[in-house]
């Protein structure tokens, strides 16, 4: 049986895909009837920022440059002065999750027009979803109008991503798409994407690793990023996201490094509950089973899989246990104190998944 009975609602995104497309942003522009648009990047690639000033022409009329990790609400509140000011009537975000994070709380703040140009693989520009850090918590939105209505991928963007955060961002992808392929609103259409999008970004990185100017690889693992993203927007997201989420929020762990050492664990514990659905990811990982092809694939990115590394205390697992006990999200296996714990003690010390016979 391929498809039975679902429900499958459609992100309406327009995608211009390439290398150089970055060229048809003005083009972009005035199909949304941009004529006053704020640039926004990190500080880091205010370069890139400053190169579509060109290409926009009269279009540009200010630059936010200063867009910080996990969007904390006093960044926006700066930019959103600029906005008023300068009479803004449009977003352009260049940059990974971080610049599209503002753009996306400009977007829900005003309801302006965003166009995104990604240069990391992590999927945010697909997704209606904003996460925002208020007081040191986080809030997570989810509203149409965060979902950017033009996303340009232009290839020559990602060629200058560095190897080790173009392996990070890419297994922070394949999570989006691993766990829609179990979710609870999971539909034929979201999990066609999820294995394609797996199937491109675990072909793509390891070539990227070895040769960051690889520019095919550049564009499956662009495409493959794309397609992962629009899963994390459209289904729900499971066991895996919930630990990523409390041991960010908990110990303020690296966002993708923390995806990159939990996903074979939260994958290895779902196995017996959602196996034949996991069981379809494990060829394009060329894997014995998915859980070990994911463990495989971050080691052979040489990317780090221990929670340890990354600056966990051990004594911290069993808040972990509580906290993600106390208010959980859909899982297909039951959640567990004994297993979680098992789960947890496993990635903080690095071992491979545990994966039933
Ligand atoms: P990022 O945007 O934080 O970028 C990391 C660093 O790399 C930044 O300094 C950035 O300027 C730099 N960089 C990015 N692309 C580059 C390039 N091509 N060349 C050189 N440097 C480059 O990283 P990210 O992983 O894309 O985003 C992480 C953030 O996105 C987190 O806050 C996470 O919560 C959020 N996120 C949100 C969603 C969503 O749907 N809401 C999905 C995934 C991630």
């Amino acid at each position: 049986v391929i498809a039975s009975a679902f429900t499958y609602t459609g992100q309406p995104a327009r995608v211009v895909f390439g290398a150089g497309t970055k060229s048809s942003l003005r083009q972009e522009a005035e199909r949304l009837k941009i004529s006053r648009a704020l640039v926004i990047s990190t500080k880091e690639q205010a370069g890139d920022a400053s190169s579509l000033n060109d290409i926009l022409g009269p279009l540009a009329i200010a630059a936010f440059c200063d867009a910080k990790m996990h969007t904390p609400a006093p960044v926006t509140q700066d930019a959103l002065s600029i906005v008023k000011d300068r009479n803004i009537d449009g977003f352009v975000a260049i940059g990974g999750g971080s610049a599209i994070g503002l753009g996306k709380a400009l977007a829900f703040r005003t309801d302006l027009p965003q166009i995104v140009l990604p240069t990391t693989y992590a999927g945010s520009e697909m997704t209606p979803i904003l996460g925002e850090t208020r007081d040191g918590q986080k809030h997570t939105v989810k509203s149409a109008s965060v979902l950017p209505e033009t996303v340009i991928y232009d290839v020559n963007l990602t060629l200058s991503l560095p190897v080790r955060y173009s392996g990070l961002s890419g297994m922070n992808a394949i999570a989006h798409a691993v766990e829609a392929v179990y979710a609870q609103d999971r539909n034929p259409i979201m999990s066609m994407f999820a294995v394609e999008g797996i199937r491109s970004l675990a072909q793509a990185l390891p070539t990227i690793a070895k040769d960051p100017n690889a520019s095919p690889s550049r564009a499956d693992a662009l495409y493959g990023a794309m397609l992962c993203g629009m899963c994390l927007g459209s289904v729900g997201m499971s066991l895996h996201h919930k630990l990523c989420h409390v041991l960010g929020g908990t110990f303020e762990l690296p966002h993708a490094e923390t995806h990159t050492a939990i996903l074979p664990h939260a994958v290895a514990y779902n196995m017996q509950d959602a196996g034949s659905e996991l069981s379809r990811l494990a060829p394009v990982l060329d894997a014995r089973d998915t859980a070990t092809g994911l463990f495989d694939l971050a080691k052979r990115l040489d990317l780090p899989v221990s929670l340890k590394s990354l600056g966990m205390p051990e004594s911290g697992i069993s808040r972990v246990v509580e906290l993600v006990l106390a208010n959980p999200y859909w899982n297909p296996s039951p959640l567990e104190a004994p297993r979680l714990t098992n789960l947890l003690r496993r990635a903080y010390a690095g071992l491979s998944p545990e994966v039933a016979d």
